[in-house]
């Protein structure tokens, strides 16, 4: 929070009656000192000057406005809010530190996740504190460490400014989810794609969620369309138990069925034929294919996700996708292809929609 504190400096006093047409002057002269406030009394207002004004300046404004007078007084600073990270850093850090912060940074419920440049790691409780600052709904600012690794999909974070917690709320198209930034996956760059795929879900359809996480995908599925049910499935135990938590939190226990456990001996075991699978697991999720063409019904549809690389995205996923179905004795048709995301210089995200014949 900054504190309002007083400063001396030029500023000219005029009738309150002239007020607004000094005003006026003094913001198209360019005269105006927006960073200190104007003074007021009964009969006078009291405008800060960005300089002492020069004979000739004074001059004009005497010939428009009757009866000013030029003194030093003393002005409260302006208690302006910064609207960019930028504008926040700029008394912090040098320009040229300026030029190299990376200004955009995920929102999940009210904490921010934000990448500092190792150059600027000096500066990251500096740098965490303005993100607060520009961002009064966040609570916790947290700084990436690498990227998503391991089984879980998990992305190693450190706390750099605020409250040290990781579990927060966050809010998607009308759901809520608790997550907990530090031991479960969440990505709200995905919110798009979930609310796409529930306006595809026709009425009374039986949905594989397939690598759920704390269930964005098939509860925003439970409350955007009339499917008839889905089972989320999901390997990380702390995700697991918020997946639970988010159905009941959502009311959608006559919807979403979770089960904890591994898609590969899960599905088998399960037994059944989904009109629709989601698998969303963008790194590995090609090892599953197999599992998918045996749980798809008849002219049943896959979203499949993966990463890609940019200058030729969906060639090698749609050809691999092509190859496993053969394998299976089946036909895929291609019904959507599109970019997720940009992960990386080289690598986008992609999903493929397809229908299994
Ligand atoms: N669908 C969620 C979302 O959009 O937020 C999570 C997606 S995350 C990229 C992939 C999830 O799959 C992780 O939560 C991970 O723990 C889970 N996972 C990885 N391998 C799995 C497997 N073999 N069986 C079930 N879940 C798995």
């Amino acid at each position: 929070m900054r504190v309002a504190k007083k400063e001396t400096c030029y500023g000219i006093k005029v009738a309150k009656k002239f007020g607004e047409k000094l005003r006026k002057k003094l913001v198209e002269k360019n005269l105006l000192d927006f960073e200190h406030l104007i003074l007021k009394n009964a009969e006078h207002i009291i405008f800060p000057l960005k300089h002492k004004l020069k004979k000739e300046e004074f001059e004009e404004l005497a010939k428009i406005v009757s009866g000013i007078e030029l003194e030093r007084f003393e002005f409260e600073t302006a208690n302006k809010k910064p609207r960019s990270l930028k504008e926040a850093l700029r008394k912090e850090l040098s320009e040229e530190e300026i030029e190299k912060l990376i200004t955009s940074f995920d929102v999940i419920g009210d904490i921010g996740i934000i990448e500092i440049p190792d150059e600027l790691l000096a500066k990251k409780e500096i740098i965490g504190r303005a993100l607060l600052e520009v961002n009064p709904h966040l609570k916790t600012v947290a700084r990436v460490l690498s990227k998503h690794i391991g089984k879980f999909r998990l992305r190693p974070i450190e706390i750099i400014a605020g409250e040290r917690k990781t579990l927060t709320v966050h809010k998607e198209h009308g759901c809520i989810f608790k997550v907990d930034v530090a031991k479960t996956y969440f990505s709200p760059r995905l919110s798009f794609e979930r609310m796409r795929i529930a306006e595809q879900i026709k009425k009374d359809e039986f949905i594989g969620a397939w690598f759920a996480g704390v269930g964005p995908f098939p509860i925003i599925f439970a409350k955007h369309s009339q499917m008839k049910k889905a089972i989320a499935i999901e390997l990380n135990p702390h995700a697991y138990k918020l997946l639970e938590e988010n159905i009941t939190l959502n009311k959608c226990e006559q919807k979403v069925q979770a089960i904890l456990g591994d898609v590969k001996e899960v599905v088998p075991k399960l037994n059944v034929k989904f009109d629709r699978i989601v698998m969303p697991l963008p790194k590995g999720s090609e090892l599953f294919l197999d599992e998918a063409m045996l749980a798809i019904k008849e002219k049943g549809i896959i979203h499949f996700y993966q990463f890609a690389p940019r200058d030729n995205p969906f060639e090698q996923t749609v050809a691999n996708i092509k190859s496993i179905a053969e394998k299976h004795g089946k036909k895929v048709k291609i019904i959507g292809k599109r970019i997720v995301r940009s992960v990386a210089a080289t690598k986008v995200q992609v999903v493929i929609d397809f229908e299994v014949e």
